[in-house]
């Protein structure tokens, strides 16, 4: 078809009414973007190129292309979602352990992908900006609608520290939160989980057994009535020991919920 046809053929759909007007709004969308990129070329922050889509956020297309993201083909510890070379057959999948994270409270956690490239640069402009890409929303949508975290029915982020709220005005995982939040229709909850105190910033020479013992007490919930029997998804920007997220899994369990899934953005 003819571009000026498809053009034609787009005006048609849009006439027939709202439900059908995606591909005309597509239009308008990319027409927008190279308007946007023409005028005020927003380089990557990654690589410096020019990013040409807005729904890439602050990343151009080629430094998502080169970001590793896990997709439902990769083997992964199917407790905490680490990523290993082997190839394992589909029905096996669900045996993998990479034994770590035996000790973690927590049913299930994944990532979208590994901290770095794409997913590093949207992480650290999500602490300095409460937005959220297109294309990142999407990421966390499709990582929650594969097992094991398809079955949450609560969204929960992980509370920040009260001090670290002041300073930034906005909590990260709330964001990433919201935006899984309009996408699935899934409640985001955000205050039944608290942080009942600021934990000590983890000191050089900590080791994990430490970290995981002066995080373990942090946690709190205030509204145990909220989280009965709830299959709830914690969310965070980045998994790196998992001694957090296991934390607020302990305290949700220990007030009624059913399970904990971890959802985040990245992971090491
Ligand atoms: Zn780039
Ligand atoms: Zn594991």
């Amino acid at each position: 078809m003819s571009r000026a046809a498809k053009s034609k053929g787009e005006n048609m759909i849009a006439q027939k009414g709202a439900r059908r007007m995606k591909p005309a709004s597509h239009f308008i969308d990319s027409l927008y973007d190279a308007t946007l990129a023409l005028l005020y070329p927003q380089a990557c922050d990654v690589c410096g190129a020019s990013v040409e889509a807005r729904a890439d956020g602050l990343v151009c297309a080629a430094c998502w292309r080169e970001t590793r993201i896990f997709s439902e083909d990769d083997t992964l510890c199917w407790k905490c979602g680490a990523p290993s070379n082997a190839t394992i057959s589909v029905e096996k999948r669900m045996d993998v352990r990479c034994r770590r994270c035996d000790g973690d409270a927590y049913d299930g956690a994944r990532a979208c992908g590994v901290y770095q490239g794409a997913l590093r640069a949207s992480i650290l402009a999500l602490k300095r900006e409460p937005h959220v890409a297109t294309r990142v929303a999407h990421l966390l949508y499709e990582t929650e609608q594969r097992a094991p975290l398809s079955t949450a029915t609560l969204i929960i982020p992980v509370p920040l520290h009260p001090e670290r709220y002041v300073e930034r005005g906005f909590n990260q995982a709330t964001i990433l939160g919201g935006a899984l939040s309009n996408l699935t229709g899934l409640p985001l909850d955000e205050w039944s989980l608290v942080r009942t105190r600021h934990t000590e910033r983890h000191r050089a020479g900590m080791d994990a057994q430490a970290r995981r013992e002066s995080v373990a007490k942090a946690f709190e919930v205030a509204r145990p009535r909220l989280i009965e029997n709830e299959s709830i998804l914690l969310i965070d920007d980045v998994l790196t020991t998992g001694a957090t997220v296991s934390a607020c899994a302990a305290a949700l369990k220990a007030a009624g919920a059913r399970s904990v899934f971890v959802l985040t953005l990245a992971r090491p």
